[in-house]
C-alpha cells in the first residue's frame, strides 16, 4: 500500500479490497455468467463506473484513482478481473453531435464496442505505402491495411488512423476515421490469437468510403488524437504490470517458504534470497515510478506534461514485470511452466505488455527526442 494516500485514495482503497473480497469467493462459473456477476458486483461497489466519463453516469475517476483501482484489481490475479472496468471510451471521448450518440454513448453502455487500428503491416510483404484516403465528395475512400486490431472480430466499428490526399484545396494529413465494421469492402483478411489470449484480426480496406463527418476531430490531427489517450494508457499499462508483480512476489514468496525436497526451505538459501531480494527491488522502484508519475498526472494541466514519465514508467514497469515472472518461474522450478499454472499464464501476459501501446525501444526513442529535441522530461 502507498504511503501518503489522501483520505478519498484511502476509501477507494478499502472499496477495492471489499470487492476482491467478494470476487475472491465466486465459484466457478461458465464465462458469460462470471462477465455479468462480475460487472454486476463492481457496479455495487462503484469500481466499474470509474473509467467513464461523468456526463455518461460515470465517476470519471482522475490517474491517481485509476492507478490503485488498476494495480489493485491485477494484483489479486482473480478469474474474470477483465470484467471490473466499464469500457473505456479513450479517444472517443471528445465526440460530439451524431458522432456522439451513434458510437460514444452505446459504447459506454455497452452496447458497442470498438477497436483501435493503427499498426501497419511490417515484414518483408508489407505494402510501401500507408493506409490513406482519397476525398470523394462529401467522403473518404479508404485504401490499406491494419496489421494488429485487437478484439476486431467482435467488434462493431475501428477507429483508424489514415493518412489523408487531399486535392489542392482540401485539408491533407494523418486523420483518425471511424469506420463502422459492415461498411462496403472492409474486409477481416485475417483473425489470430496472441501468447496472452487476445484474439486480433488483420483489416483490408479496399475503397471503403465513410463519411466526412466521421473524421474524429479534424484532417491533420491524426497522431494527436491516435495519441490522445495515451500518457493514460500507459499509467494504466504499468499499474497492471505493478499488480501482477504484487501477486507474483506473493505467491513467490509463500512458495519458497514451504518445504523443498532438499530437506531444507528454498528460502533459507542464500543465493535464492539474493534472486528473491532483487524481485523485491525492482518491485519497489517500479512502483516508486508508478505512483510519482500518477501524482504528477493528477496535477498536469494536459497530457502532454507527463507524456515523457508516463512513458518512462511504462518502459521501466513492463519491463520489471517481464525479469519477475521470468525469475520466480526459475525460483518455483519446472513445475510452474505446466500450462494454465499461473506464472505460466502470467508470463505470457506480461510478455506482450512491452508491445502494446508501443515496442519499449521506439518509446525510449520518443523520450531520447523528448529531451533533445522539445527539453521535456523530468529525472
Ligand atoms: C497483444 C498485442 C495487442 C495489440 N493490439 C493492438 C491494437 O489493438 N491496435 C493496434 O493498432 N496495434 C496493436 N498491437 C500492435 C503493437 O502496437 C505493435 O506490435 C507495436 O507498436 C510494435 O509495432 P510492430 O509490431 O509493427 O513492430 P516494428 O515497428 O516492426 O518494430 C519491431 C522492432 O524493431 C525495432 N525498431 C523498429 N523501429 C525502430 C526504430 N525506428 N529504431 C530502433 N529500433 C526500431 C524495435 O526493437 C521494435 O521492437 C498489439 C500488439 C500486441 C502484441
Amino acid at each position: 500500500m502507498p504511503e501518503f494516500l489522501d483520505q478519498e485514495y484511502q476509501e477507494l482503497k478499502t472499496r477495492l479490497d471489499e470487492l476482491v473480497g467478494v470476487l475472491g469467493v465466486l465459484p466457478e462459473l461458465q464465462p458469460e455468467v462470471l462477465r455479468k456477476e462480475v460487472v454486476a458486483k463492481s457496479k455495487e461497489y462503484g469500481i466499474f463506473q470509474l473509467t467513464q466519463p461523468q456526463e455518461l453516469g460515470g465517476t470519471g475517476a482522475g490517474p491517481m484513482a485509476l492507478t490503485i483501482a488498476r494495480e489493485t484489481i491485477a494484483a489479486a490475479n482473480l478469474p474474470g478481473s477483465g470484467y471490473v472496468f466499464g469500457a473505456d471510451p479513450g479517444l472517443l471521448r471528445n465526440l460530439t453531435g451524431e458522432a456522439r450518440a451513434e458510437y460514444l454513448e452505446p459504447v459506454v453502455a455497452g452496447e458497442k464496442s470498438w477497436s483501435f487500428a493503427f499498426t501497419e503491416p511490417s515484414g518483408p510483404d508489407a505494402p510501401q505505402k500507408q493506409t490513406y484516403a482519397t476525398v470523394a465528395g462529401t467522403d473518404l475512400k479508404i485504401t490499406g491495411q491494419k496489421s494488429f486490431v485487437t478484439g476486431g472480430a467482435h467488434a462493431s466499428f475501428y477507429a483508424a488512423l489514415v493518412n489523408v490526399e487531399g486535392d489542392d484545396e482540401g485539408d491533407s494529413g494523418p486523420a483518425m476515421v471511424i469506420i463502422d465494421k459492415d461498411s462496403p469492402g472492409l474486409e477481416i483478411a485475417r483473425e489470430f490469437r496472441s501468447m496472452e489470449g487476445g484474439d486480433h484480426v488483420e483489416l483490408k480496406f479496399n475503397g471503403v468510403i465513410v463519411p466526412m463527418r466521421n473524421v474524429i476531430g479534424s484532417i491533420g490531427e491524426g497522431m494527436p488524437r491516435a495519441m490522445g489517450n495515451i500518457g493514460e494508457e500507459r499509467l494504466q499499462v504499468s499499474a497492471l504490470a505493478c499488480g501482477m508483480g504484487l501477486w507474483t512476489v506473493d505467491h513467490i514468496t509463500e512458495r519458497l517458504m514451504q518445504g523443498h525436497r532438499s530437506g531444507s526451505r528454498l528460502a533459507d538459501r542464500e543465493g535464492v534470497r539474493l534472486r528473491y531480494a532483487d524481485l523485491r527491488i525492482e518491485l519497489y522502484a517500479a512502483r516508486s515510478a508508478l505512483y510519482r508519475t500518477a501524482r504528477l498526472a493528477e496535477v498536469a494541466e494536459s497530457v502532454e506534461e507527463i507524456m515523457n514519465e508516463a512513458t518512462a514508467t511504462k518502459v521501466f514497469c513492463t519491463e520489471m514485470i517481464g525479469h519477475v515472472v521470468d525469475t520466480a518461474i526459475q525460483l518455483a522450478g519446472g513445475q510452474s511452466l505446466i500450462q494454465g499454472e499461473p506464472l505460466e499464464k502470467l508470463y505470457r501476459r506480461a510478455r506482450s505488455l512491452r508491445f502494446t501501446g508501443g515496442a519499449s525501444d521506439i518509446l525510449r526513442l520518443s523520450i531520447a527526442r523528448g529531451k533533445f529535441d522539445f527539453g521535456a522530461g523530468r529525472l
